[in-house]
């Protein structure tokens, strides 16, 4: 996902919620129950809930509930997020970096470099990465597409040297950070979907 700023409107209310639920239950969100926890009526949350996942901010499954939320997916995305011992999957590497971070978590990240397909697993400590490197973390500008502009092209890379190929391959669109700088951004970026979590706790 990209960042936001606290949500104050409906898309932010059910981004949030959504994300929290996932969390708490572990399992895909039935429409009703989303829009009681973003304090929305069903029916406004049932409209705004479809042109949410048809731009890429919500993920549904094929009954129509969310199964995706802020990054976090109980099933698509390629990356692999573990919180404890319970495995999700994001949508983009900021998205496990953020997350965890955001949550204070101990967690494991599971991707792969994205210029040479390295495998890369980071363990997280308290939502801190145990190393800061080599591994960099390309953070895309983004653009009018969620997944496609930003998601997809934000990745790890395995080191400086395919951070940097994988900057010129972005035509610089972007920005290189180390695993800690990804992880205090995300913490930042995802702090209001964790209060989300806390109040729906
Ligand atoms: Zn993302
Ligand atoms: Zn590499």
């Amino acid at each position: 996902m990209k960042p936001l700023l606290p949500a104050v409107d409906a898309a932010g209310l059910l981004r949030e919620a959504g994300f929290a639920l996932l969390l708490r239950d572990r399992r895909p969100v039935e429409l009703a129950d989303l829009a009681e926890a973003a304090g929305l009526d069903v029916q406004a949350a049932t409209s705004a809930v479809a042109s949410l996942a048809q731009a890429g901010w919500l993920d549904l499954d094929e009954s129509g509930r969310v199964a995706g939320a802020a990054g976090l997916s109980l099933a698509t995305g390629p990356h692999g997020l573990t919180l404890g011992d319970e495995a999700f999957r994001t949508w983009c590497a900021y998205d496990s970096l953020g997350i965890a971070a955001a949550l204070g978590a101990d967690a494991l990240i599971e991707t792969a470099c994205g210029q040479c397909g390295t495998p890369i697993d980071l363990a997280l400590r308290g939502g801190m990465p145990e190393r800061n490197g080599p591994e960099r973390l390309w953070l895309a500008d983004g653009g009018a597409d969620l997944r496609g502009s930003f998601c997809t092209p934000t990745v790890l890379l395995c080191g400086e040297e395919h951070g940097i190929a994988w900057a010129e391959g972005q035509d610089g669109r972007g920005r290189l950070l180390d695993l800690v700088e990804g992880a205090r951004q995300g913490a930042a970026d995802w702090a209001a979907c964790a209060d989300a979590l806390r109040r729906l706790s």
